[in-house]
């Protein structure tokens, strides 16, 4: 039976202790818990035999069914409803236009960084452009993670710094484990692997005070990681006096916003981006 009460906890606790983040925790709480509730639902069978190669899978070769996709996309289309209920109506208007054989092809060219045929739906169908650019992009992120989780672990390799599974980027870096581990989350497809504590995830720059924290008094064990180097940051979240499974660890950084308001005050970049 799939449960998912702690993961109501971690969200209940995370508004609680971040007031002035509590509003976007709330309105993204509904799409936590149906990815959560979809990624139980649609599992694959777990491959135990690893796979040649690394990245495991590219965006553009994941298999996008259409009465998955449609189902899938439904389920996110009313999570957005009640977690943005400002925005009911035009969610309403893209859940009218949506169709099983659309979601699939949107998805396709979303997995292909393709915009034209968002843009031109969006467009034909009288839709806001950002509803329907955020429901597919939440749809292909759920797709991701259904076949990333089917995948086995990848072996360790300290100095990895794109995902192993999907080749994506890291966007939150999990302090765990008595011993200090470090692994980094993958923005795409959600899953994580082990890398090196002080290195920096963006350049690799492995030298000694490269790395500065920042954090507020009273959360250390909230903080952005900066490179001088490279003039990077990520956000990393130390939970190690919590009762957190590392899977659910990346839902902390709903509450970490402050932080990347921080860093780009001060001119650095969120992993990924240049100036
Ligand atoms: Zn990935
Ligand atoms: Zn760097």
């Amino acid at each position: 039976m799939y449960d998912d009460t702690a993961l109501r906890r971690l969200l209940i606790e995370l508004a609680a202790s971040h007031p002035e983040h509590a509003a976007v925790i709330r309105a993204f709480t509904p799409l936590a818990l149906a990815r959560g509730k979809l990624l139980d639902a649609y599992a694959l069978s777990r491959k135990t035999k690893p796979l040649d190669g690394f990245p495991m899978f590219r965006f553009e070769e994941l298999p996008v069914c259409s009465e998955k996709s449609g189902a899938i996309a439904s389920a996110v289309l009313e999570a957005v409803a009640e977690g943005f209920p400002g925005a009911r109506e035009q969610v309403e208007a893209v859940r009218d236009a949506l169709k099983p054989g659309s979601v699939r092809r949107l998805c396709k060219a979303s997995l292909a960084h393709d915009p034209e045929p968002l843009a031109l739906f969006a467009e034909k169908n009288s839709l806001s452009p950002d509803v329907l650019d955020m429901v597919i992009a939440q749809t292909v992120k759920i797709l991701m993670a259904r076949t990333a989780n089917s995948l086995p672990e990848a072996p360790f390799d300290p100095a990895r710094k794109t995902c192993p599974y999907c080749g994506g980027k890291p966007e939150l870096s999990v302090v765990h484990e008595k011993e200090g581990h470090r692994s980094l989350f993958c923005t795409d497809c959600g899953r994580h692997w082990r890398f090196q504590r002080t290195a920096c995830p963006s350049c690799g720059c492995d030298k000694p005070d490269n790395l500065r924290l920042h954090f507020a008094e009273n959360t250390p064990d909230e903080r952005a990681v900066s490179c001088k180097n490279c003039g990077h940051y990520i956000l990393e979240a130390d939970i190690r006096k919590r009762d957190l499974a590392l899977d659910g660890a990346a839902i902390v950084c709903l509450g970490m916003g402050y932080l990347d308001a921080l860093m780009q005050e001060q001119g650095l970049l969120p992993l990924g981006e240049s100036a």
